[in-house]
């Protein structure tokens, strides 16, 4: 039997259900903060991400579903969308527009990582970016409204770690310095984080080695290296957080996976989730639309898992999917006439189903109540029909054109 690849999924209906309840309240809480949807290609040069999201990334690194397009050119299957939507907003002049412009999306991501529960090679994200802006209050406003999004849908256990990155230039003098530390105490450190000294030593924060943990505790942080703008900047987004009641923890070893995030930067854990944590997270990226060959413009953006969130709100109920009508079969010989009822109803609005399965008139009924029809129509002979309330178990013969102003009129005759 062929099954579905390692890591990726089946979206079953029942999950399909949940997941329109993401995309509605996504739809709801950001769209009435102004952010607008927008849809990217499934893949893009590869060349976008590798610039986008930083060489030295893991994404970039180990992650990237790349291949040829059969011209000599790499293509890779988007492994996030940040990249994607600074590339379409230089595409298509964006800068042209009021800015900040403001958009979210809900995509599915592919990352070939080894797959476990809340980590797979197919996943789905939603998100939001707000490109044109520094203010302080585009990345306080876009961390309230992914807060307000986990709430609405249930997540639960969230905690909010928070940092600043500060500018490119601090963040250099910053590696540097990290690196001869790291450098000084190299003996002492894991392999992998030895190994990564020069390409990301920033990463030697996140080693779960208990010797590299003990070097890391007297590490020098950047958080203690910020220039007074970035440090004001960070003091004002911290402020209005405060004042909207949001409780964050301030983790100066918060590490991202883009390369180009500055100043602010955040993440939304679950405790619900074990080791894979992470429910959400953003940041801001002054230096990313530069480059990839675009005039200095600011941005700022977070992306959620749609699995994890699922999973971290093991809850959330989707509206039931109300069966109004069924109609069933006295005779073989009425199928036209089933057929049309049927479709008139759902013209009129009604949710309507239809015998498909050459059932005895018993089974009929006993497979309108598992759908949980609310009606059943058996449509009998000479333009009759009988009409069947599935509450009160109460039925009457009336003409077939009455069968459905009936039901619209919740059953009076
Ligand atoms: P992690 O540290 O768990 O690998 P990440 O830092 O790579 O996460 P991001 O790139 O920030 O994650 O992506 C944003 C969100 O997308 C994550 O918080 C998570 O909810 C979700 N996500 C990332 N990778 C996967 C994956 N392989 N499967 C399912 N969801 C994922
Ligand atoms: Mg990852």
């Amino acid at each position: 039997m062929i099954q579905a690849p390692r890591g990726t999924f089946d979206i079953l209906p029942d999950s399909a259900a949940q997941r329109k309840v993401v995309e509605e309240q996504t739809e709801k809480i950001l769209g009435a903060a102004g952010y607008r949807r927008i849809e990217t290609p499934t893949f893009e040069s590869t060349d976008l991400f590798a610039r986008g999201v930083g060489e030295a990334t893991d994404i970039v690194q180990k992650e990237m579903y790349s291949f040829d397009d059969g011209g000599g050119r790499s293509l890779t299957l988007r492994p996030e969308v940040t990249a994607p939507i600074c590339r379409a907003y230089l595409e298509h002049g964006m800068h042209k527009l009021a800015q900040p412009v403001k958009l979210w999306y809900l995509s599915s991501c592919f990352r070939s990582e080894s797959p476990q529960r809340g980590r797979y090679r197919q996943f789905w994200q939603v998100g939001a970016e707000a490109i044109g802006s520094s203010a302080p209050e585009t990345d306080a406003e876009l961390i309230v409204l992914l807060a307000d999004l986990l709430e609405a849908l249930g997540v639960k256990g969230t905690r909010l770690r928070l940092s600043s990155l500060g500018t490119p230039e601090t963040r250099s003098a910053y590696r540097e310095e990290l690196k001869t530390f790291l450098r000084a105490h190299e003996a002492e450190l894991a392999d992998t984080v030895r190994g990564r000294i020069e390409l990301n030593p920033l990463r030697a924060f996140d080693s779960d080695d208990r010797r590299t943990q003990a070097v890391m505790r007297d590490a020098p942080l950047l958080i203690d290296r910020l220039n007074n703008e970035d440090a004001e900047h960070f003091a004002q987004v911290r402020a209005l957080l405060d004042d909207a009641g949001i409780a964050y923890e301030l983790d100066p070893t918060l590490v991202r996976g883009l390369d180009y995030y500055t100043r602010t930067v955040w993440e939304f854990t679950s405790d619900e989730l074990g080791a894979q944590s992470g429910v959400g997270g953003g940041g801001r990226y002054d230096g990313l639309i530069e480059l990839l060959d675009g005039p200095p413009t600011p941005g700022v953006g977070w992306a959620a898992g749609i699995e994890r969130m699922l999973l971290a709100a093991s809850d959330l109920a989707a509206p039931a999917e109300p069966v109004d009508l069924f109609v069933a079969l006295a005779r073989p010989d009425g199928t036209r006439t089933a057929f049309e009822l049927a479709r008139d109803a759902r013209r009129a609005g009604l949710q309507a189903q239809l015998e498909l399965a050459g059932r005895s008139l018993k089974g009929q009924l006993k497979h309108a109540d598992r759908i949980h029809a609310r009606w059943v129509a058996i449509v009998g002979e000479n333009g009759v029909a009988t009409l069947r309330d599935m509450q009160s178990h109460e039925q009457r013969d009336t003409k077939l054109e009455n069968v459905i102003p009936t039901i619209l009129r919740g059953g009076t005759p």
